[in-house]
């Protein structure tokens, strides 16, 4: 990457900051990174979590893997480089956003610890909390909502998460849930309790 120092590039504080944009939506600004198998229910766990926040009139933002990648990343393939680059661009998004004073929910298989950690490490402490969606392959596979894990069985999608690519689990996820015997609305209340009793909802 180029050193922007280099070239004169500094980040700017504004006249408001971000606490004080924080202060007016009554909440403590951070991105809940879900990360989990593809069909393992980060994007039906994450809308649920949206749908309540915002419900409680908290300011919320979801960044969806497909519609992420039919917009900003439309340029990126499936390739490790591009892979590492699609995470690197939605953690700089999700920072953004952050810095707006936003609840921010992300929803990637993001299946490497390094790239997770590179995003934890951008934001500030606190601010990043890594949701493990972990539900086993074989329910990912019986679920299968867009019908991917038949496909790459098939040999039809190469280096698919889980078949044919890593994934790499988080050991210390703030949050940790297993949804094969576990509903959606449970999954969900158990992400705004963690909020409440973290301080997220307030300011
Ligand atoms: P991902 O975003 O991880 O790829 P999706 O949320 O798109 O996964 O798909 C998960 C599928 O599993 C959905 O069709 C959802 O309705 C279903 N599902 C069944 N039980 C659960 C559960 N307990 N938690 C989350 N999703 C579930």
């Amino acid at each position: 990457m180029l050193d922007r120092e280099d070239e004169n590039i500094v980040w700017h504080e504004h006249h408001v900051s971000k606490s004080e944009r924080a202060k007016l939506k009554q909440q403590r600004p951070c991105v809940l990174w879900f990360t989990g198998l593809s069909g393992s229910g980060k994007s039906t766990i994450a809308n649920e979590v949206e749908r309540r926040l915002h419900q409680r009139g908290k300011h919320t933002y979801l960044l969806d893997g497909d519609n992420v990648r039919l917009g900003l990343n439309s340029d990126l393939s499936f390739s490790d480089a591009d892979r590492v680059e699609n995470i690197r661009r939605i953690g700089e998004v999700s920072k953004l956003f952050v810095d707006a004073g936003l609840i921010v929910l992300t929803a990637f298989i993001s299946p490497f610890k390094e790239d997770r950690n590179r995003v934890r490490e951008m934001m500030q402490e606190g601010e990043f909390i890594e949701i493990f969606i972990d539900t086993p392959l074989r329910v990912c596979e019986r679920r299968d909502p867009k019908g991917l894990y038949k496909k790459a069985r098939k040999g039809e999608i190469a280096e698919f998460t889980g078949v044919s690519s890593p994934y790499e689990a988080p050991q210390e996820a703030e949050l940790h849930i297993q949804t094969e015997n576990m509903s959606v609305s449970t999954a969900a209340k158990s992400v705004l309790e963690y909020l409440e009793k973290k301080g997220y909802l307030r300011c």
